[in-house]
């Protein structure tokens, strides 16, 4: 059986105990995990501590981050597929979509090298004739980030590749329902040449390593990535070291169609927003909002199309559903369809787990019509099922997109460009995509509002983020300063 070690202070070793991972297409254990408790987050949380004060990070030119950053996304690039494999290994991720993810996780790695000496200070036109005062941005100190099992990758380069082109040191707590990927992803990092300490690779639960890295004195920032639940609990921990919080949670997206739309391309973006990645995806479009002249039509077709998805193993490049992660998952999903057939919805197709050791879910999708309450609408599955509501007029479709808590994405398929602005204005999410739908770069900031959470990843602002400024007066003048008992 393989195992994993934990890396901290630029050294890999086994955690205080272990505790084992499922593979969740078989239900079967295949590796060992280093779990870290209390000593284990201490050390790694003063590792990054001393790293941030350190000359050989605290001196570094920001150019010569910048250099290491590259360095780090060439490395990625090179171990992409490994990457990919311990993933889907460990997620059940299907390996069509953790292929193609992790090759751009790279690039997200080059945005950050590029912007690390891009951080910009600033001087300021003072209304004092004797004084000249600027603005440093000085990073913000030892960050926490914590990542959830999806897309660990992606959600962890989002967080490091800022974090540390803006000068902090990091402490990442990957999920413990799948850790190998970031585990392994500590021995690439290692070979970048980084000093010691600048990153902490951990893993383990909530109630200790959880509880005792987000409370942690030394830490200074907080970056999750989670569960609304979850972000409460660590928004109560930060109470007692008031560090800052940027929380990047779940949603309940709108995917609206109007009559005009091009009703294949819009089928397969939904098919996109809701069946891809097993519907375990943070902006899943897991509310269809459409025209009711056309609902049948549109409703025909994605029913055939979510009937002939490939659901297989996860490592087969033909699969395109694959299991759940997390037999928690399969139980929320079987619990909100019965609630849902009970409020009085009718499932169209799905419904049911598959017979299977692994934990299998299929495509399935909810007609809300006569249930306006079903819990389906309002609680997020992370899995691959669509609640279905229509509307005769676009206020409606409107009022039905931002009838949620959450506020992540959002997505409108028409051709009517004034209606399409109208739409863009509109919507209360972070994300609007007009006629596509799951669309991300490094260049475009990402984040929402409401129960979705807040602060943005991605983009020159995420960086600027993992800052803070620091006001530089200095007198110019050589006269004695006068009356001291006036504030000038
Ligand atoms: P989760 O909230 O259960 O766990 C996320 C991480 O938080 C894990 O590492 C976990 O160990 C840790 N954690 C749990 N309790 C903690 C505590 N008390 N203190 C500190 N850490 C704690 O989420 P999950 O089930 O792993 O992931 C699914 C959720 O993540 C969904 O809600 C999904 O929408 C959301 N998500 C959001 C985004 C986004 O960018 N907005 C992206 C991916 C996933």
């Amino acid at each position: 059986m393989q195992k994993f070690q934990q890396y901290i202070n630029g050294a890999f070793s086994d955690g205080t105990a272990h505790f084992e991972s499922r593979d969740p297409a078989t239900g079967q254990v295949w590796a060992l995990m280093p779990e870290a408790r209390r000593d284990d987050v201490n050390r790694a949380v003063e590792a990054a501590e001393r790293a941030f004060f350190s000359p050989e990070w605290a001196d570094m030119t920001a150019t010569a981050r910048g250099k290491l950053l590259m360095r780090l996304a060439d490395l990625i690039a090179e171990n992409a597929e490994t990457l990919a494999k311990l993933e889907t290994r460990d997620t059940g991720k299907i390996i069509r979509e953790t292929s193609a993810q992790i090759a751009y996780v790279a690039d997200y790695y080059r945005y950050y090298a590029g912007l690390a000496d891009k951080i910009e200070g600033a001087h300021l036109p003072i209304d004092k004739p004797d004084m000249e005062v600027w603005l440093r941005r000085e990073p913000l100190g030892v960050v926490a980030a914590i990542v959830p099992w999806n897309s660990q990758l992606f959600l962890s380069a989002v967080k490091i590749g800022p974090a540390l082109a803006a000068g902090c040191t990091v402490v990442l707590k990957a999920s413990e329902e799948a850790p190998a990927p970031m585990l392994e992803f500590a021995r690439i990092f290692d070979q970048a040449g980084f000093p010691k300490g600048v990153l902490n690779v951990i893993t383990g639960f909530a109630a200790e390593c959880g509880a005792v890295l987000t409370r942690h004195p030394k830490v200074d920032h907080i970056a999750f990535t989670g569960g609304p639940d979850t972000a409460k609990h660590i928004v109560r921990n930060s109470a007692e070291n008031l560090a800052s919080t940027s929380l990047e949670l779940g949603g309940k997206s709108p995917f609206i169609v109007f009559e005009d739309a091009d009703i294949e391309s819009a089928v397969n973006a939904q098919v996109s927003g809701i069946f891809a990645a097993t519907g375990q995806s943070c902006v899943a479009g897991s509310r269809l909002i459409v025209s009711s002249k056309i609902k049948e039509a549109f409703l025909a077709r994605l029913k055939e199309k979510a009937e002939a998805v490939v659901i297989g193993a996860p490592d087969d490049m033909a699969t395109e559903v694959g299991p759940l992660c997390t037999n928690g998952q399969l139980q929320t999903a079987v619990d909100l369809v019965a609630a849902s057939e009970k409020a009085g919805a009718t499932v169209i197709t799905g419904g049911k787990p598959l017979d299977h050791d692994g934990i299998y879910f299929p495509p399935t999708i909810i007609d809300c019509s006569a249930a306006p309450d079903a819990p389906c609408l309002t609680h997020e599955f992370f899995g691959p099922v669509l609640s279905v509501l229509s509307f005769d007029t676009e206020a409606e479709a409107l009022s039905l997109a931002n009838d949620t808590a959450f506020g992540l994405a959002s997505g409108v398929f028409t051709k009517d460009l004034t209606r399409a602005h109208r739409m863009i204005r509109g919507i209360r999410a972070g994300i609007v995509w007009v006629n596509t739908y799951r669309a991300v770069s490094p260049i475009a900031p990402f984040g929402g509002s409401g129960l979705s959470g807040h602060g943005r990843e991605g983009g020159l602002q995420a960086a600027l983020d993992y800052t803070k400024v620091k006001a530089v007066w200095l007198r110019t003048s050589d006269e004695p300063i006068p009356d001291p008992f006036v504030m000038r």
